[in-house]
């Protein structure tokens, strides 16, 4: 019976928490690669090329789209958005578990892809959308307009959920982060990743 890997998929509106609560995540668990995605948004500050991001221009974004670099990409917010292939492909081989944090475009795209049935999704949110302007603007990381353009998204996104497998709510810190690592456990065991035949012929050996 093998596995080859599985995918955590993560989407939420921005600030509701996903970067803190995945660090959390990742003290808890072994064997994972986080999808460092590639961006057109400027760095914030302390955010690290190769860590946080790939941060590019939009010329070497459209260059990577033409050569089919990308699993999925969007616009988010005004800047382009993707998830690179060959890592992910190369971190699946690994048996290990893949983390996206993308947006709800990017998980319906995701899920029309070949490795859909290795994802187990999960949106996050806060308690609610005044909290949510509260967490923008005490992060103090973008201007007004910005956090103004991502409160409206948010207001759109919050429709995606239940195309999601899980919902959380990052309330309490502790009590999320406990969630999700709960569900990154769940997501390496997630009855699509084994194939049945293997699993009937070995099961009644
Ligand atoms: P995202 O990655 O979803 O954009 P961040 O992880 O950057 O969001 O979090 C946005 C802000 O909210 C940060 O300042 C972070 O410290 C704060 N934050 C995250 N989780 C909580 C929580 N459970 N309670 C209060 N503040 C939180
Ligand atoms: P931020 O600018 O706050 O880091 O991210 C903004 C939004 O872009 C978030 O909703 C985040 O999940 C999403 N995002 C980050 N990387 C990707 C990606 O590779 N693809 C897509 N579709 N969305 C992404």
């Amino acid at each position: 019976m093998h596995n080859n890997g599985a995918i955590l998929l993560i989407s939420g509106p921005s600030g509701c928490g996903k970067s803190t609560l995945l660090k959390e995540v990742y003290k808890n668990i072994d064997k994972y690669y986080f999808s460092i995605s590639t961006t057109t948004r400027a760095p914030r500050e302390g955010e690290k090329h190769g860590i946080d991001y790939l941060f590019v221009s939009k010329e070497e974004f459209e260059a990577d789209i033409k050569a089919n670099n990308f699993l999925e990409y969007a616009n988010v917010h005004g800047n382009y958005y993707g998830t690179s292939l060959k890592p992910v492909k190369q971190a699946l081989k690994e048996d290990k578990l893949v983390i996206f944090d993308i947006d709800v475009q990017g998980h319906d795209l995701v899920k029309k892809t070949e490795l859909s049935t290795y994802v187990t999704s999960v949106f996050i949110t806060t308690p609610s959308l005044k909290e949510l302007e509260n967490r923008l603007n005490s992060r103090a990381t973008d201007s007004k307009e910005v956090i103004e353009k991502r409160v409206s998204n948010a207001k759109i996104e919050i429709n995606a959920i239940d195309k999601y497998d899980y919902f959380l709510i990052n309330d309490d810190l502790q009590e999320a982060s406990k969630k999700l690592v709960s569900l990154a456990n769940i997501a390496k065991i997630n009855a699509t990743l084994f194939n049945k035949d293997e699993v009937v012929k070995a099961w009644m050996k």
